[in-house]
């Protein structure tokens, strides 16, 4: 049984048809990669997983305890924004999207957490450390605002941010653009590393078929906003 189930997605922005009668299933503890060229659809529809945006028509459900049958996308923004807090990691391709560039790194993390309702002190503290340490954030650096530090550390500070609640769902929005190589393949490295040690269900979206291919279990191709291909990472890369 899926994790995350969206049916029938549409959305239009003005003349832009950017998602057409889209179909999308996630299975717990796989990385699904989403492909495509630029302009395809592939932001819009993990805007819509992360509740950030909703379509013009289709539903969406995610496999959480008590809430299995409920369309997400009839709750409220309130009530999205909640669950989403609770729920759903998110790493952006831009870091200004993802954090408080003068805020501490530490304290990007504890405010995450104090959004999803955490309260004490300690806690706090002891997560954000812990997310930062599992991300491979040097906890030395942990006091350094986000704005003082390199793109492939900002990238880490993010990945905490996203994973300091264990959610259920991690998303992330070409995480490693705009690296420089060796960076990109350190943070992949730690990706992999995460969903071995945790089984964290992902879904990545990326242009470069090099990540996809090294962190994928299925993938998804988009063209024009509709999915044209879905299927075992290995039997997607073999087609001619
Ligand atoms: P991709 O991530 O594959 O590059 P996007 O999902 O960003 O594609 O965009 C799909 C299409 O929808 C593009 O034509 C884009 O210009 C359009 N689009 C996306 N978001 C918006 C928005 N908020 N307002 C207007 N047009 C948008
Ligand atoms: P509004 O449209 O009233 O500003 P939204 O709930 O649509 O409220 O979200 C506003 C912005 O907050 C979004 O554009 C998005 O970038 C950001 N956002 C929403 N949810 C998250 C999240 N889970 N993690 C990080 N940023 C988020």
């Amino acid at each position: 049984e899926p994790l995350l189930n969206m049916r029938d997605i549409s959305k239009s922005y003005g003349n832009v048809r950017a998602l057409r009668h889209v179909d999308a299933a996630v299975y717990p503890g796989e990385v699904m990669g989403i492909v495509g060229e630029s302009g395809s659809g592939k932001s819009t529809l993990l805007r819509m997983m992360n509740l950030e945006d909703t379509p013009d028509s289709g539903d969406y459900t995610l496999r959480l305890p008590g809430r299995e049958n409920e369309n997400l996308f009839d709750l409220t923004r309130y009530e999205r924004r909640m669950l989403c807090a609770r729920n759903i990691g998110i790493v952006y391709q831009n870091p200004h999207l993802g954090l408080l560039m003068k805020h501490s790194s530490s304290g990007n993390v504890a405010e995450r957490l104090l959004i999803a309702g955490e309260r004490s002190f300690e806690v706090l503290r002891d997560k954000a450390r812990e997310a930062l340490d599992a991300s491979e954030f040097p906890l030395d650096r942990m006091d350094a605002r986000p704005i003082e530090l390199s793109g492939g550390m900002q990238q880490r500070v993010q990945l905490a941010k996203a994973i300091a609640l264990e959610p259920a769902l991690l998303l992330l929005d070409e995480p490693t653009t705009g690296l420089d190589v060796s960076v990109q393949a350190l943070v992949l490295d730690t990706l992999k590393r995460l969903q071995r040690d945790r089984r964290i269900t992902m879904v990545l979206v990326s242009h470069d078929l090099g990540v996809i291919r090294t962190m994928a279990d299925r993938v998804m191709v988009m063209r024009h906003g509709e999915v044209v291909e879905q299927g075992l990472a290995d039997q997607v890369f073999q087609d001619p």
